[in-house]
């Protein structure tokens, strides 16, 4: 009330030890003796970042993303995603997620709207492999995740999918990333190729200042001067976001590298340096794949990933999360 009057709005942001009231629609410095003279005002925190709901000053507990089936996404388990960097056809599709799920992965993630670099290659099957994704949830079990790449898109996808992904090439798209704020779902925020961490968290702060806290960050590399790999996946990145923020980062060390025989290792790594997360392209036949088929593991190295990885977690005290397997 008292905020609302000062022509501000009131966000409340729950803790384990007390509750935290969070003002935004100040442009400069709310008045901090007012505000301390409020009944059950205990201390005034001044947010000093210009990302403020996703920096840790706004909320100093980790952000845990309730996904459906009691998957979570930050605090105790690391989610892993999963599948074809393109959905081709529906076998190809099936075949790649009972393969993930089959290994572990609790999350297909497989795109039907392609951001491409060349408007010559292959753009995705759009609406029909949104489709697709549809049935292939129901049969599996698994929980999807795939790419919006206009505002206009978002709602189509939004009702497939169980989180929304926004990619690098998107990541500072203001009207995508609004859009992505109202669409009741979490959304998968890739870093820009060439985006700061500061850039990144302004662009989660899009997101969650239109009233959606569920933003995953992904680290999937940024450009540098050797082109020995795609991409220089930054794995410091992950450590950098957790300092800075309490949303959760999972990593991406399939464009990260843009090589096959790297991912298993910067996987391993992503995992030990703290990722909530893995997001890892797997083709029943990379050799085939219509995009994206250097960098994407086929299923016996992906299983072998998975073995791998969970000893890695459980050495840092946490846990791979197992596919619920429950019809959802
Ligand atoms: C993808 O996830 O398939 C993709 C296109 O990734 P990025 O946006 O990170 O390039
Ligand atoms: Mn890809």
């Amino acid at each position: 009330m008292a905020i609302e009057e000062m022509g501000f709005e009131a966000r409340p942001v729950p803790g384990r030890q007390r509750t935290a009231i969070g003002i935004v629609g100040n442009e400069g410095r709310a008045e901090p003796a007012r505000l301390s003279g409020l009944p059950g005002v205990a201390e005034v925190i001044h947010v000093t970042r210009p990302y403020r709901q996703v920096s840790r000053e706004w909320c100093s507990e980790p952000t845990i993303i309730q996904l459906p089936g009691g998957v979570t996404i930050g605090g105790g388990s690391i989610v892993v995603m999963a599948g074809p960097c393109s959905i081709e056809n529906e076998e190809q599709l099936l075949e790649a997620a009972v393969a993930v799920r089959d290994a572990g992965a609790s999350m297909l993630r497989a795109g039907a709207f392609k951001p491409r670099s060349s408007p010559y290659a292959f753009q995705g099957l759009g609406l029909r492999g949104l489709e697709m994704l549809a049935r292939v949830r129901e049969e599996t079990g698994l929980l999807i995740v795939t790419e919006a790449i206009d505002a206009e898109g978002v709602g189509a996808v939004a009702d497939v999918a169980d989180v929304i992904q926004v990619g690098a090439r998107n990541m500072q798209n203001s009207s995508l990333l609004k859009r992505a704020g109202r669409a009741g779902k979490p959304v998968l925020l890739k870093r820009g190729m060439a985006a700061t961490i500061q850039e990144l968290l302004l662009a989660a702060e899009y997101i969650v200042a239109e009233g959606n806290p569920g933003v995953i960050l992904c680290e999937r590399g940024i450009r540098s001067f050797d082109p020995s790999t795609r991409y220089l996946f930054d794995l410091s990145a992950i450590g950098v976001v957790h300092a800075l923020s309490h949303l959760p980062i999972i990593a991406d060390p399939s464009h990260g590298t843009g090589r096959r025989d790297l991912v298993p290792a910067m996987a391993r790594a992503a995992v030990a340096a703290g990722a909530d997360g893995l997001l890892i392209e797997v083709h029943p036949h990379p050799e085939e794949a219509l995009s994206d088929g250097g960098q994407t593991l086929d299923p016996a190295e992906f299983r072998q990933l998975m073995r791998e990885a969970r000893p890695i977690a459980e050495a840092i005290g946490r846990r791979i999360a197992e596919p619920t397997g429950v019809r959802i």
